[in-house]
């Protein structure tokens, strides 16, 4: 079964090389499974027992399970569609020296950069282009290596193995030609397409890791990836959906996007998509406003975002006493004082019961008190959607690599445990 989930979950990864492919891939597998697709620029009629859908920029996604019986209640599990990545500036081919051509990119959030070079990329995303005068959406998923990111020889830095400090615009920019070539990224993408270079406008492309995802180690026990922060909660939080029956809440699967840089787009959890969702929710089975409060007073949120596991080699940067989260050891409820985790006692009770319920392990994480740690949705959201949430994900290691490691059976944890909650 673990082994199952965690194939299932690298085809899923494999599809989603950027938001726009995973928001795509999850409507997909939504729609086959009978929730019907809402738009936000059009009315809502809602049932009770339909299964419903809404995105944002085709790169945040909304879906939703009205139960049968009536229920004042949201439980909703939120994740992020984004991973930090380099993103294609606007006219992006440089020319060197006659003799090569390489692409102008910038940072996407906060990656580890060294793990970017060497390894075979391509671009993936979506472009506008014209047609019958107007504009369309086409996503973008060159499926072949494409790019690449060559480091600096030993030889030219003595100094490379001694700690080196990376300039994005100078040393991240990765070589697309060689020659006093014309040839064009958006060339490429026109034959891909089919569709004239003249006719695409603009375009939100990205940078993306060509190495399919792997299950290795001396009992299989780890799986690498991308974009495991945070697909595989994303991929967990909709499996649960799935997987659950019989609902007795307003089960709500939601995945933003942003959230590595900070949230505060129309797509992120700063945004009003959850609770314009929320409250289009409460109006379409009829509803007052006093109604839709009264409801979000008894809701629950977890807010799901991948965890830093215990490494191996690096024992110090854990806390000192017990929270330091093992793969494959369960879900990771996080704690921090100044509230960059929302987690407190009352929802850090409701989600160990929960889990318990499940059948499912277990484990807390805190940041030394000597680092800072990151944030995450949880937070953001509740400025906007005030609930009791729990911030947890699964333990991972080498977050922001854009090969990333986790253990083989978290996913099958966290499918469960949001299957308990969706039901
Ligand atoms: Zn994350």
């Amino acid at each position: 079964m673990y082994i199952e989930t965690t194939e299932k979950l690298l085809d899923f990864i494999e599809k989603s090389p950027t938001a726009f492919q995973a928001v795509d891939e999850m409507q997909k597998r939504l729609t086959e499974n009978g929730f019907e697709v809402l738009s936000e620029k059009e009315y809502w009629k809602l049932i009770p027992g339909g299964k419903y859908l809404v995105t944002r920029n085709n790169s945040a996604l909304i879906a939703f399970c009205i139960p049968e019986k009536e229920s004042r209640v949201f439980h909703i599990m939120a994740s992020h569609s984004d991973s930090p990545s380099f993103k294609i500036k606007e006219n992006p081919e440089i020319k060197v020296d006659n003799s090569y051509v390489k692409l102008n990119v910038e940072k996407y959030g906060g990656m580890l950069m060294a793990p970017w070079f060497d390894r075979p990329l391509s671009v993936a995303g979506r472009v506008i282009i014209r047609r019958n005068g107007g504009l369309k959406e086409k996503l973008i998923n060159i499926k072949r290596d494409l790019v690449m990111i060559p480091n600096l020889a030993i030889h030219m830095n003595r100094e490379a193995n001694n700690g080196v400090s990376y300039n994005p615009q100078k040393d991240l920019q990765p070589l697309f030609a060689v020659g006093n070539t014309d040839r064009t990224l958006l060339e490429i993408i026109a034959e891909q397409t089919g569709v004239k270079k003249e006719d695409i406008i603009s375009h939100d492309l990205f940078l993306y890791n060509r190495m399919p995802g792997t299950i290795w180690g001396a009992d299989k026990e780890f799986v690498s990836s991308a974009r495991l922060d945070d697909l595989q909660c994303a991929f967990a939080s909709m499996e649960g959906l799935l997987r659950a029956q019989n609902h007795e809440s307003i089960a709500v699967h939601c995945v933003m996007d942003n959230e590595e840089v900070g949230s505060g787009t129309k797509q992120g959890a700063a945004s009003t998509f959850l609770k314009d969702t929320l409250l289009r929710i409460n109006m379409g089975l009829g509803r007052t406003y006093e109604e839709y409060l009264m409801t979000l007073a008894g809701s629950f949120m977890v807010s799901a975002d991948n965890a830093h596991a215990l490494h191996p080699n690096y024992t110090d940067k854990t806390d000192p006493t017990n929270h330091h989260p093992v793969l494959n050891k369960g879900i990771v409820i996080k704690f921090n004082a100044n509230q960059k985790y929302c987690t407190d006692a009352v929802s850090a009770a409701i989600f160990k019961e929960l889990c318990t319920k499940a059948g499912v392990p277990y484990q807390t994480f805190v940041n030394r008190s000597d680092i800072a740690g990151g944030s995450t949705l949880g937070n953001i959201s509740n400025t906007q959607v005030p609930m009791n949430t729990v911030d947890i994900g699964l333990p991972q290691l080498a977050m922001h690599s854009p090969y990333e490691t986790a253990g083989v059976k978290d996913t099958e944890y966290l499918v469960r445990a949001a299957e308990e909650l969706f039901a």
